[in-house]
């Protein structure tokens, strides 16, 4: 896609156009990790992505190359056969992933995030003894069903308040013998065509109240009777996301397919709140991405174009490129803090700090897009080119629940004015 047209060309390992820039600290694996993520991205999913788009189609062949290279295991613990990666290892190979093809990363983040939630990142709950061995027992089936090629999927909204962690869920699960049978529909349900299981929150059913504190998550197979992926997908941006939506009727689950034993899914979203940082890799990498765009098309160095014209002699393309480079530096940089601070009960400002670096992915990813396509001008935007499907994918992430641009600024607001228990007259 951003193949050098002369020997003066900007090499493709460019630092300034990579997640981490240079001189953060990576291990080799992450080093490795990074590399694959930046060769599948660049020899496989780039080449790929506009057909997806055009035709809202499911990525398989990517989903392919990942699971021959091992990728679909990157979170599950290596003694379980896994790559091992904790929530910054997998941050810096989604958004590698993301410079290359949106709907993949986004989609990526919904499966490898179930195996983080239900691996690493339960070690550091609380659970008895009972519970802890069974939950050890249930981990080993999926991470053995990823480690044999499943995809797993997230769907948690529902177009309430629920998904916004502000209410119960409304599908419900009641206790029956052997496990549970779910009720309910969720909405954009990424991977509707391309998940094995689907790994939804919903409200186990106690009688009369229903509480957030009683949310199960539980993976549902594909194939289970009285589960229906219904309705059509042609949204503006990661079209190949085929996010459509599930109705869920008397569908049996066994006992053993809970994520996370009852009740401790509430205490992860409240103990580990950078669970839900993890959709903004994607479009932190969609937004180096439309960085290196600019500067190589404003250099004459994008492909495809007929005989390279350069276009940064002009005073306005250096001032939109500066700027464009200030708001990359200013993402990247709390993006890469964020994942420092990423830990079980963080304190109050991390979790400010997690809160604003999403808002600032999200909002910085569609505006880059917005200064790429002004500055370099008409052609950029023309469908043979990766830039107008960047546009519209980077749209969609300030609306990715339970963290959407809103609700940052909601929670930021009032944990800046407010201490914990404070409240007004
Ligand atoms: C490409 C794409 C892929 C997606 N994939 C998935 C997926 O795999 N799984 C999944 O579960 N969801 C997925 N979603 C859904 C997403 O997370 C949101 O649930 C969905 O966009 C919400 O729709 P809405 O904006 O109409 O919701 P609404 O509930 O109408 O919210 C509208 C806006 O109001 C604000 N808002 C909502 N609730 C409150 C509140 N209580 N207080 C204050 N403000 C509030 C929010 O900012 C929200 O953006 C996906 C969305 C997109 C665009």
């Amino acid at each position: 896609m951003n193949a050098p047209h002369s020997s003066s060309a900007l090499a493709v390992d460019d630092p300034r156009f990579s997640i981490a820039g240079s001189n953060y600290p990576l291990t080799d694996e992450q080093r490795e990790l990074v590399g694959l993520a930046e060769q599948l991205g660049r020899e496989r999913f780039a080449p790929r992505a506009a057909q997806y788009d055009r035709e809202a189609t499911f990525p398989f062949e990517n989903y392919d190359d990942m699971r021959t290279s091992g990728l679909l295991g990157l979170c599950i613990p290596k003694q379980a056969g896994g790559l091992g990666a904790d929530l910054r290892t997998y941050s810096l190979v989604s958004a590698t992933i993301g410079k290359y093809c949106g709907a993949t990363a986004l989609t990526f983040n919904m499966h490898a995030c179930t195996t983080l939630w239900t691996g690493l990142l339960s070690e550091d709950l609380d659970m008895t003894a009972a519970e802890r061995e069974e939950h050890r027992a249930n981990q080993q089936l999926h991470f053995k069903r990823v480690l044999n090629g499943a995809v797993y999927a997230q769907p948690f909204s529902e177009g309430s308040a629920a998904a916004a962690g502000k209410a119960p869920f409304g599908t419900v699960a009641s206790r029956v013998d052997g496990g549970w049978l779910i009720n309910g529909k969720k909405i954009f349900a990424s991977l509707a065509d391309g998940a094995d299981y689907f790994g939804l929150l919903c409200t186990e059913d106690r009688g009369d109240s229903r509480s957030m504190r009683d949310t199960l998550y539980i993976a549902v197979p594909r194939n289970a009777p009285g589960l229906s992926i219904v309705g059509d997908w042609d949204p503006l941006g990661m079209r190949g996301t085929v996010s459509r939506n599930l109705v869920f009727k008397d569908v049996f689950v066994a006992a053993n397919e809970q994520l996370m034993p009852r009740g401790v899914y509430f205490q992860a979203a409240s103990r580990w709140p950078h669970m839900f940082t993890t959709l903004s890799p994607t479009y932190m990498g969609i937004t180096v991405a439309a960085y290196e765009f600019t500067v190589k098309y404003l250099r004459g160095e994008i492909e495809g174009m007929g005989p390279p014209v350069k276009r940064r002699m002009f005073p306005t393309k250096q001032i939109t490129t500066a700027e464009m480079h200030i708001k990359l530096e200013q993402a990247r940089a709390l993006f890469l803090r964020m994942l420092d601070d990423a830990r079980v009960d963080p304190p109050k400002d991390a979790r400010m700090r997690a809160l604003a670096s999403q808002f600032t992915v999200m909002e910085t990813a569609q505006d880059m897009c917005r200064l790429a396509i002004r500055t370099c001008g008409g052609q950029s935007m023309l469908k043979s080119l990766p830039l107008e499907r960047m546009y519209r994918d980077a749209r969609c992430g300030s609306l990715m629940l339970p963290w959407t641009a809103e609700l940052c600024l909601d929670r930021l607001g009032r944990e800046a004015l407010y201490e914990s228990g404070e409240q007004d007259d």
